[in-house]
């Protein structure tokens, strides 16, 4: 083959591109049109498809790799986009954003330098600054000083919310412990004997991964069963780590826990982060998209008074994935993080990759920026509206059922709740009772995901009103514009049809 024919996939490559291109969009009109939850074949006997590690010599060309995505990978990925599928943060797209998706990738744009992404460097930034004015509310003024200014930074795009938290972590540290050098070392020279971060025990586990990076120490404040902190217990714990010697970077409240979307007293802890000189950064990565929602402002109250927040653009924003951001409130603060290399980021260039820790980058903004204007501010409000309708309304189908128990009220589109065996409604429960609901609730979710048609995730967390042990928790998130009231009475019916089979196979 010569060299331009085996680039294009093979023999005729126009024709075999096309009819790619129109197999691609049959497919995906497959997908969205799945109304069960999952396809039924165990996770085992799909691994069973992926046992060969052999590199084929030959190219096969494209018809027999569409052949082999048929067979072995299409029928078994999920369903995320089917009204019954309640169950991660991960959603079906608006129909534009694959075509986008597909312009994005065939441009491949690295955002990390101007001189291989031009205008895209300037959209990231255009897009930072118009969520970054939804969070922090700054004047047209100060947008026009900073938004396009190389030396400053209102945040960045990341690879998810992972990163941006670590991000944060990163410039929480280097703002608390200033200086050239190893942590140990830097440690070393003021007398201290580390570097701590303080926020809930519900807080995303990325900040374990980010304070083990960063060499710094977590500190976890137990939350109520309203899921949220009480300031005075971060109060104490902030004590509590200066006693032994800790410096405190930052205090982490979360807009929007991934468990149940319970959002921390944000005003306060900013105020406990001001008293102790730390850094305030908000974990809005699920809750942050609502900041659009009509009842945005009351939900996230106080994000405002962040140093930092993490958004994901792939969760309530619905964006493809891999549209993490970071907001920075001073856009003088990211130059404590700043760094150069003489061969791609030069000092005081334009390049975006001087304050984010990845380097290379697709152009993750076109997405918000075509989600923002074809959907429109109205439009986003809508969709995200009609989501907290669903939990307002799946919790009161759950509150009106005797088998069913809401761990809290819901606070965003997530509800978690249990349900219990028959025998043991309507009454408190002994400890080993509660782990009999536990097993029940885990048998539940399971059987569901593997024979029904709805699909809900599970989780487990101390309700201390049911049990001074943790709770097995079924947790539906609401976020599919494609699900509605009857597929959430469907989802319900199912679980107490499934909850009687399990109960008159015996055992509970
Ligand atoms: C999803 C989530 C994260 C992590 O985001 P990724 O995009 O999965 O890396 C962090 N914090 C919260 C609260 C989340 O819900």
């Amino acid at each position: 083959m010569e060299q331009e024919e085996l680039f294009g996939g093979g023999a005729c490559f126009t024709d075999a591109i096309e009819a790619l291109r129109s197999w691609t969009v049959e497919q995906t009109a497959g997908f969205l049109g799945r109304i069960d939850a999952d396809d039924p074949m165990p996770m085992h006997e799909i691994a069973g498809h992926f046992a060969d590690p052999t590199i084929a010599e030959e190219p096969a060309g494209l018809a027999a790799y569409v052949q082999y995505l048929e067979r072995d990978v299409l029928p078994h990925v999920s369903h995320l986009a089917s009204p019954g599928y309640f169950g991660h943060m991960t959603s079906g797209l608006p129909a534009f954003m694959p075509e986008l998706a597909r312009l994005v990738t065939a441009l491949n744009q690295n955002v990390m330098k101007a001189e291989t992404s031009r205008a895209l460097t300037f959209l990231e930034r255009q897009m930072i600054g118009a969520i970054h004015r939804e969070l922090f509310g700054g004047s047209r003024d100060f947008y026009d000083r900073w938004l396009q200014d190389p030396a400053a930074s209102l945040g960045f795009f990341t690879s998810g919310g992972t990163m941006a938290n670590i991000s944060a972590l990163r410039l929480a540290r280097e703002r608390a412990l200033p200086g050239q050098g190893s942590l140990p070392k830097r440690l070393a020279q003021t007398g201290l004997s580390g570097v701590a971060v303080i926020g809930s025990e519900l807080l995303h586990y990325s900040f374990r991964k980010g304070t083990d990076l960063l060499g710094m120490e977590l500190l976890e404040v137990p939350a109520g069963d309203d899921g949220r902190v009480r300031a005075r217990d971060v109060r104490d714990m902030v004590h509590e780590a200066q006693r032994q010697g800790l410096r405190v970077a930052a205090i982490i409240g979360a807009g929007g826990t991934t468990d149940a979307g319970s959002v921390d007293p944000l005003r306060q802890l900013a105020a406990v982060a001001n008293e102790c000189g730390a850094h305030f950064h908000v974990d809005a990565a699920w809750g942050g998209g609502l900041i659009l929602a009509g009842e945005g402002a009351r939900i996230l109250d106080g994000i405002g008074c962040a140093d930092t927040v993490t958004i994901d653009g792939h969760k309530q924003f619905m964006l493809p994935i891999g549209a993490g951001m970071l907001f920075i409130r001073d856009p003088q603060a990211a130059r404590a993080v700043a760094v150069h290399a003489p061969y791609a980021v030069r000092e005081d260039s334009i390049d975006l990759g001087r304050f984010t820790i990845e380097g290379t980058r697709a152009a993750a903004a076109l997405y918000l920026h075509a989600g923002l204007t074809i959907l429109g501010r109205s439009g986003y409000r809508r969709l995200l509206d009609d989501s907290l309708d669903r939990a307002r309304y799946f919790s009161g189908r759950l509150k009106a059922h005797p088998r069913f128990e809401l761990a809290l009220d819901p606070v965003m589109n997530i509800v978690l709740y249990r349900l219990r065996p028959s025998a043991l409604c309507g009454r408190n429960l002994t400890p080993e009772e509660n782990r009999a609901v536990n097993r029940f609730n885990t048998i539940l979710q399971k059987r569901q995901r593997d024979t029904g048609r709805g699909f809900v995730s599970r989780t487990t967390r101390r309700v201390r009103r049911w049990s001074d042990e943790p709770s097995v928790l079924l947790r539906a998130v609401m976020l599919n514009p494609r699900t509605r009231h009857q597929d959430i009475d469907a989802l319900i019916e199912e679980q107490a049809a499934l909850a009687g089979t399990i109960e008159r196979e015996g055992g509970f």
